[in-house]
């Protein structure tokens, strides 16, 4: 067995501007507590100077184990995850993002939650979020059809913090494709895992960009399809708007059919996104 206690794993996309503080302060924090920790950074094939940071990071000594997983290719946030998770070794799992939103400082109240015994899932919860109104806007709204869907109470669900048992980890790895780190919460909770959330404060992104487009919220609603299906009032949303789409066929064709070719269309784009992600 392992004798790492915790393994913190960061995906990272072209982050080589936040990276030198990222580990400093990673370090500092993790040297605090009281446990055998090491670092799990993966470059999700980065255009820029990601990899040489990570370079000059491992030729130097450092007071915690430093593992770096290089993809040849980008994969996206999931993907990254996904092999971070593959080779951290701890008994407690930690994810967060490179672009110090959340301060590394916040990580041992997460870690706490988990060592205790308490949750299998611990989840940031950003006190006054430090992003666009859009985004914010979005991430509300998002959240709120959350609850109603799973009928657990989560304000956060895509926090890039989190902290998890490796089983956790280990159980959702067929649900590790697309995006779906947005979801991985209440899959989670689905599967019967305990979830508690853990209000943190948050700092708006200080260098570099969000290495989301806009096509986050096209994957965010395409990969929603699946997750539905998992409860029961998501089963009731797409019978109910194809029983509506074919009862209106009758008294509006062209309404009927404009919502019927929408489902199918939908449908089709899912399934062909799908096949070509996992074929990545
Ligand atoms: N990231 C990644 N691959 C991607 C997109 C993002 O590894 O294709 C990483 C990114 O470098 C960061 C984390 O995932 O460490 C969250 O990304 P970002 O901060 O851009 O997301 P946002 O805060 O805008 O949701
Ligand atoms: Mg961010």
């Amino acid at each position: 067995m392992s004798s790492v206690r915790l393994s913190v794993i960061v995906p990272m996309y072209n982050e080589e501007a936040n990276l030198p503080e990222l580990h400093a302060r990673l370090v500092r924090a993790l040297g605090r507590l009281e446990m055998t920790s090491e670092i799990v950074y993966v470059d999700d094939g980065s255009t820029d100077g990601t990899v040489a940071e990570l370079e000059a990071i491992l030729q130097n000594p450092q007071p915690v184990c430093v593992h770096a997983v290089h993809l040849p290719q980008r994969r996206g946030k999931t993907g990254a995850l996904s092999a971070g998770f593959a080779v951290a070794r701890g008994a407690i799992f930690v994810t967060t993002d490179a672009d110090l939103q959340e301060p590394p400082e916040i990580l041992p109240m997460l870690i706490g939650r988990i060592d205790s015994g308490e949750a299998d899932v611990a989840v940031a919860w950003r006190q006054q979020r430090q992003d666009t109104a859009f985004r914010v806007m979005a991430s509300r709204l998002f959240n709120a059809s959350m609850r109603w869907l799973t009928g657990i109470s989560l304000h956060d669900v895509n926090c890039g913090t989190k902290a998890l048992r490796p089983e956790v980890a280990e159980k959702l790895q067929g649900w590790l494709r697309s995006d779906m780190h947005r979801y991985l919460p209440v899959l989670a909770a689905r599967m019967g895992y305990r979830i508690v959330e853990v209000p943190v404060p948050h700092v708006p992104r200080r260098r570099g960009r969000s290495r989301f487009g806009a096509s986050r919220y096209l994957r965010a609603l395409l990969d929603f399809l699946p997750v539905s299906l998992m409860w029961w009032r998501g089963w009731m949303v797409w019978l109910g708007l194809a029983v509506l789409s074919i009862l209106s066929l009758r008294f509006h064709p062209i309404a009927g059919g404009i919502g019927l070719a929408f489902a199918i269309g939908w449908l089709a784009v899912a399934m062909l996104f799908y096949l070509r992600r996992n074929s990545t």
